[in-house]
């Protein structure tokens, strides 16, 4: 075994083959691969090896196409068959919300380049004739599905890498990580210990146990899973043509020819976590009990379906283990506050998914970026309250959902409360219906009490509608109060930090006592924040960003400090706020400070530590609902005190509390974007229209990129969109159409209360981002009409919050 690399993959499963392929193709060859058995010797061997593209997020749907559409390539390369059946497949539903899923995924696939269509049943009895399809409204086709062969891909991947310079060496247990002063790992082995520069988690069943070696917990868990295989059925025996793969939601099943028999493979509807406590080191190539208790209803089910499977005999019944992660998306990239350590755990479709992490791991690692926004894999979406019991329970409940609808206004009941705040329990009290975002409880609306708190899952517009609405009124024409707990504050500090600032941020850096508004770009000019930098002295400064994307901010702050004078700490958990919006908010304010808050006082962007009521606090004033607005933020243990003071001093200005749907609502009229949706690596300064916040004067990470877009012009554009519509908005991911062509897709969207109208944003190509193009949109299959709007509908100057 060699004693120095500059990666050590650990784990030799679809998924850490799939890296070692990718580094070594993409040049890092000096990359090994460290397998404790066999290859394969994880959850990869006992898949049943069905492919697929459909995906909650379009990148992994998008990285999936690629997966299926490296076989072919794969094949060649490694001279090792994947066993691949490119039958195409259909998803399946029976009745009309999973008719709406299937057709927003079409909607999806427009854009994404997915070839996907809708057939009829009478063609699907066609294509399937083995289906009783009585049961079924629609049946959507991709083209794409069908089978492989687990361990062949899996050997395809390791054979191929070879060919190309990788190594990999197997029975070679990976039983220490070690890291050293500088940052690289000694990685030791009972055959040898190889020093590297980087290494990769990807333990597979046992991703939680090579965690441990370098003291790192992770949020994911093992599952057991069932698929039966039949003998021989006469019909397919008959046929010359291979069945097509298929999915039956509703009947939450899995099918698709295997030899002359069928397989047949469920998630049951109570998931089993498997060795809670830990894999065990000797687990291999075995197999579990099977549980038909535990799946008979759903097979009686998948029978009544397919009839042809109640006589056939069960040939074969695998029980097998696989890892889930907390949301059902694999965990991958660079992990927070670790140097050099990499994961790419919790991939539970690995022979859909594997190509896809390979490839982004592999570039984010050499190029420092990957080539697409991959937050839905991104390992820095979950933080410290994703502990080991919380990923188990996720895990499970997203086991049970695997084939579950999700509505978009939808929010899953399980892990909930990890995270609450001192006034969680008054405004539960008020009817708060709450969401969960980084494991903090945050209100979404206010419903008349908690007895009518509550929402039916819909695609459409909910009973919150009208609740919202009223909210809205509130903002625009009295006072509203909203918390602000879910925003992260990073705290940078010392003698470097300006420099630091200057570098880090696009835009200009403000001076003491005021906040600006920043792009950050990475060094190929994409979106790596929209961030507020609040100055409170040349070398004390707070960045005010995405709560959901602190993680993501802290790895990116901490991987570029090096060099700086600065002390950087996350703080969001040391400042919990409290928004103010509304034409009566200054003289609300007015009555709980001694500051001077009129707009001399306290301009718009000015920042203070100061007092507000009896508290210690920091004021902001900022707007993120285009009204006169301020941020107020004390340390935990003073949000009830200032809460009181502040429902006190409001009674009779018409404070109304008002939630994160609200705040959403608002800035549509605004024309304003957020992070994840509108602004995230997927897209550029210049595209988002955030160029504009961009200091040229100096010079920032991202430049030379930012540069050349201003030279040559964006191709495509953000905009804002009216939606001729009556009772149903956007939502998100729904495609953009003109003349009949995909031209884009929404990033997000709803309705607009107080101009009350359906808007959306998205991105279209620049020619058509002009004000008053007509396009259309795409919602639940149906094409509505919408209209760029270049100007915000509301206080288009932006008077209402500067004055
Ligand atoms: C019953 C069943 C059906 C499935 N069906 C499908 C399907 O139809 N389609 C699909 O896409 N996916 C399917 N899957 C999921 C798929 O099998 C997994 O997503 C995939 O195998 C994950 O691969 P992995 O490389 O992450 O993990 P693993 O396959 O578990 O590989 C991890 C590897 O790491 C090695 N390792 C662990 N610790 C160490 C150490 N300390 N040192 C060195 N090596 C170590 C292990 O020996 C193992 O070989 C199915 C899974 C099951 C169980």
């Amino acid at each position: 075994m060699e004693s120095q690399a500059r990666v050590v993959i650990i784990g030799g499963g679809v998924v850490g083959c799939s890296i070692l392929f990718h580094l070594v193709k993409m040049g890092w060859k000096d990359t090994v691969l460290l397998e404790r058995n066999e290859l394969t010797s994880g959850s990869s061997w006992h898949a049943a090896g069905q492919i697929h593209t459909i995906s909650s997020d379009p990148n992994i749907s998008r990285l999936q196409g690629y997966t299926i559409n490296l076989y072919k390539e794969l094949e060649e390369l490694s001279g090792q068959s994947v066993g691949m059946h490119a039958t195409g497949g259909f998803y399946a539903a029976s009745n009309k919300d999973w008719y709406d899923y299937l057709k927003r995924e079409r909607s999806k696939a427009r854009y994404m380049g997915l070839d996907q269509e809708f057939i009829s049943i009478k063609e699907l009895a066609e294509r399937h004739p083995l289906i009783d399809t009585s049961s079924y409204v629609a049946a959507l086709w991709d083209p794409l599905d069908g089978d492989i062969d687990p361990s062949g891909v899996t050997y395809a991947y390791a054979k191929a890498a070879k060919k190309l310079g990788g190594r990999y060496h197997t029975h070679s247990q990976v039983i220490e990580t070690n890291q050293r002063k500088d940052g690289s790992w000694d990685v030791v082995t009972k055959e040898g210990t190889i020093h590297a520069e980087h290494i990769v988690n990807a333990g597979g069943l046992w991703a939680r146990e090579v965690g441990h070696l370098s003291g790192l917990n992770l949020p994911v868990q093992p599952m057991e899973h069932h698929y039966l295989i039949t003998e021989a059925i006469p019909q397919i025996v008959e046929r010359e043509e291979r069945l097509p793969a298929g999915i039956d939601y509703e009947g939450n099943i899995y099918f698709r020819q295997e030899g002359q028999g069928m397989l047949l493979g469920t998630y049951e509807p109570k998931a089993t976590p498997w060795m809670v406590g830990g894999t065990p080191n000797d687990f291999g190539h075995e197999l579990l009990e099977p549980q038909l208790d535990h799946i008979a209803e759903r097979l009686e089910l998948g029978f009544e379906r397919i009839p042809a499977l109640a006589d056939a005999g069960i040939k074969d019944m695998i029980n097998g283990p696989f890892t889930f992660g907390p949301d059902g998306n694999p965990m991958i990239g660079p992990v927070p506050g670790m140097r050099n350590y990499w994961t790419a755990v919790g991939v539970m479709a690995g022979f859909c998914q594997a190509g896809g992490v390979g490839k982004c791991l592999a570039e984010w690692m050499i190029d420092g970026e990957p080539e697409i926004d991959v937050w839905a894999m991104d390992i820095a979406r979950f933080g410290d309250y994703a502990s080991p019991d919380y990923g188990t329970i996720k895990s499970s409940e997203n086991y049970e959902r695997r084939f579950v609808m999700t509505f978009p206004n939808e929010t899953l009941p399980k892990g909930r409360r990890m995270r609450t705040t001192a006034l969680y329990d008054r405004l539960t009290a008020l009817g708060a219906v709450w969401g969960d975002g980084f494991g903090l409880e945050t209100a979404l609306w206010f419903a008349d009490g908690p007895d009518d708190a509550h929402e039916e899952p819909t695609f459409g517009r909910s009973r919150a509608h009208n609740y919202v609405a009223r909210e809205c009124q509130a903002v625009r024409e009295a006072v509203g109060f909203t918390e602000i707990a879910n925003f992260a504050k990073h705290s940078i500090k010392g003698p470097d930090a300006r420099k630091f600032l200057d570098t880090i941020m696009a835009g200009r850096v403000p001076q003491p006592g005021r906040i600006n508004l920043s792009p950050m770009l990475t060094h190929k000019g994409k979106l790596y924040g929209d961030l507020t930098i609040a100055c409170f002295a040349d070398d004390d400064f707070m960045i005010f960003g995405s709560g959901a994307a602190q993680e993501m901010h802290r790895r990116w702050f901490e991987s570029h400090m090096d060099g700086y004078d600065i002390q950087y700490a996350n703080e969001s958990r040391r400042y919990h706020g409290i928004g103010l919006s509304g034409p009566n908010a200054r003289e609300l304010l007015s009555r709980i400070t001694r500051d001077d808050v009129s707009n001399e006082g306290l301009k718009f962007r000015d920042i203070r530590r100061t007092f507000i009521g009896t508290v210690p606090a920091t004021l902001l004033r900022l707007s993120f609902s285009g009204e006169l607005g301020f941020e107020i933020y004390v340390e935990p243990e003073y949000q009830l005190k200032l809460y009181e003071e502040i429902l006190e001093a409001g009674k009779d200005l018409g404070l109304t509390h008002y939630g994160l749907r609200t705040l959403m609502s608002l800035r549509l009229e605004k024309n304003w974007g957020a992070w994840t949706l509108e602004f995230r690596p997927d897209f550029t300064a210049a595209q988002s229209g955030l160029d504009v916040f961009i200091n040229w004067d100096k010079d920032f990470i991202g430049k030379e990129a930012a540069q050349q877009e201003r030279d040559t012009g964006p191709t495509i554009k953000l905009v804002t969109m009216t939606i001729d519509t009556d009772d149903i908005d956007v939502t998100l991911d729904e495609a953009i159409l003109k003349d009949g062509e995909c031209v884009g897709y929404i990033t997000s969207g709803g309705y607009a209360h107080h101009v009350q109208k359906s808007m959306a944003l998205g991105y279209v190509p620049a020619n058509m981002a002009a004000d008053g193009t007509a396009l259309e949109v795409e919602i639940n299959g149906e094409m509505y009409p919408a209209r760029v709007v270049g100007e915000p509908l509301y206080d288009p100057d932006g008077e209402k919050m500067r004055t």
